[in-house]
């Protein structure tokens, strides 16, 4: 088969060339990609994907409906009864670490497309390719060791317990990390032996489609994964109600989250919710101060600001309060804004709606007289005068229950708290409904593995944020979710466990 246009195209530079100059990007499907090949949606309708650099469409793709989630739905499970079974662990894993070698061969390609859908710097999209090919790697390395255990009993019985694939798994991805997210999800799934129907964000659904494209050409056998784009009302909500939808994978909002668990309840579905975040990065008086200061400034930077995990708290401890301000402001506002293929020190935000809502979270709090130290306002590409860009933003002294504090903004902005004494800072840390990361810089290892064990986190970043890789379990507590992606962790949520004794005598 041969692949889509734009996986054939010429290299990077060509690709945004053509991209600056024209304002599109010809040879993307516009189809779903279902049981191997590319169908178009049972109704006619197309979507248009926007490039958040300029607030122009660039691409169209289908807006799939119930009857297109249903057609992925019956490829899937046709696939798991079929030839995936059939599939030994070892050849499994031959083709996920195909994928892997093909993922990097076309990095060009999809970082350039990453890039233009979801507004993310180009230097950050060749790194979510590079991460997702990883990620692959890792698990092609798991599929022949899900072993399963005997039981001692006593001589009249053998007793022993079976990994089975949990069934057909439904993946809803977010647009912040589109194909990263998508492959921590989707890779462990394949390695365990399930089959997968995938609902990428209506924003970004270009690089979970090419990514289909490519595991058939690394002999993933039809039906296996499969791709319906569209709305969440649409395509999503369809999916994650199937009834024969074993297992859903959910990262997104809080209140989708609570909808699709209201949804996979109707079949007793399993579900793992990746949600929101009010991430803290505890900031202790004897930390490294320069190595804070980089560490705080790509907690919330870092892609916008549009990250789970991102570091949207400091927490700072008072000595270190004015000088760590100081600091931030300063980079922040040399922060070089402009369209995310030409690398700047900030690209823009994923869309208009997303532009007004980091807005709204602003003004409101620039209303209740919250200090803003920088920053605070929508804009766009100087270069150009357009695009969806938000200022680089740090809020000051806010109040534990100031709502900045306790809601996700999801943008490039900083919200800055300070304590007197380490209790005072655990406290305020664990201050919201969140519980998804935390980070503490300090120089003392008892305080820090005092206080990792005191965060209610699911992941505790000490003296650098975001450290860690697949290698590392990922998740969430309280409203940020439940269960664990990446890691051998991950491997879980598609397993089920079969318990088999039998009689000898
Ligand atoms: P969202 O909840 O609006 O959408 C997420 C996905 O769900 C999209 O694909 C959307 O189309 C789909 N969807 C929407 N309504 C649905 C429904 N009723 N049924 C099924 N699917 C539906 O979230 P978003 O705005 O795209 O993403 C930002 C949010 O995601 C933030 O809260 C962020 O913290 C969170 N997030 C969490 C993680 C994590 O690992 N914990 C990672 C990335 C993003």
């Amino acid at each position: 088969m041969s692949l889509s246009a734009i996986l054939r195209a010429g290299q990077e530079a060509q690709l945004i060339a053509g991209l600056l100059a024209k304002g599109v990007l010809p040879g993307l499907p516009n189809g779903h990609y279902i049981d191997g090949a590319w169908v178009p949606g049972t109704g006619s309708a197309l979507m248009e994907s926007f490039d958040p650099s300029t607030a122009k469409a660039f691409a169209c793709f289908a807006a799939g409906d119930a009857q297109d989630v249903d057609r992925a739905v019956a490829a899937a499970r046709r696939a798991l009864a079929g030839p995936w079974r059939r599939t030994s662990p070892a050849e499994r894993g031959r083709i996920l670490a195909r994928a892997a070698a093909l993922i990097r061969a076309h990095a060009p390609q999809l970082a350039v497309v990453e890039c233009v859908d979801a507004g993310k710097r180009l230097a950050e999209a060749r790194g979510d390719v590079a991460s997702a090919a990883r990620t692959f790697e890792y698990y092609a390395g798991a599929c022949d060791k899900l072993q399963g255990h005997t039981i001692p009993l006593d001589a009249d019985h053998l007793a022993y317990t079976v990994l089975e694939p949990v069934g057909v798994c439904a993946q809803v991805v977010p647009w912040n990390y589109p194909l990263a997210t998508l492959a921590r999800g989707l890779a462990p799934a394949l390695a365990a032996g399930c089959t997968v129907v995938v609902k990428p964000a209506e924003t970004t659904p270009f690089t979970a489609l090419l990514l289909a494209e490519l595991l058939t050409e690394a002999g993933l056998p039809p039906g296996v994964c499969n791709v319906v784009t569209g709305t969440g009302v649409q395509a999503g909500a369809a999916l994650v109600s199937h009834p024969h939808v074993d297992h859903i994978t959910f990262t997104g909002s809080v209140p989708t989250g609570m909808e699709v668990m209201r949804a996979a309840a109707a079949h007793v579905t399993h579900v793992l919710l990746e949600l929101g975040g009010k991430s803290p990065v505890v900031v202790m008086a004897d930390a490294d101060v320069p190595q804070a200061v980089d560490g705080v400034f790509g907690a919330i930077f870092e892609n916008a600001g549009q990250i789970c995990s991102a570091g949207s708290r400091l927490v700072v401890a008072r000595p270190l309060h004015a000088q760590m301000v100081e600091a931030l402001a300063v980079r922040a506002q040399a922060l070089s804004l402009g369209h995310a293929l030409t690398d700047p020190g900030l690209g823009p935000v994923n869309s208009a709606s997303q532009m007004a809502r980091i807005a709204g979270h602003v003004d409101r709090a620039r209303q209740r007289g919250v200090q803003v130290v920088t920053g605070g306002r929508a804009t766009t590409d100087p270069a150009s005068g357009s695009g969806w860009f938000f200022e680089p933003t740090l809020l000051d002294s806010l109040a534990p229950d100031d709502p900045a504090v306790q809601q996700e903004i999801f943008g490039p902005v900083l919200c800055v708290q300070v304590f007197d004494d380490a209790e005072e800072a655990v406290a305020l840390a664990n201050g919201t409904d969140f519980a998804l990361a935390a980070g503490i810089y300090t120089r003392d290892f008892a305080t820090a593995h005092r206080m990792a064990r005191d965060l209610d986190a699911g992941q505790v970043y000490i003296n650098e944020y975001f450290a860690g890789g697949i290698e590392v379990p990922f998740g969430g507590n309280r409203r940020s979710g439940f269960g664990r992606e990446k890691g051998l962790e991950a491997l879980r949520n598609y397993c089920r466990v079969k318990s088999v004794a039998a009689r000898l005598s």
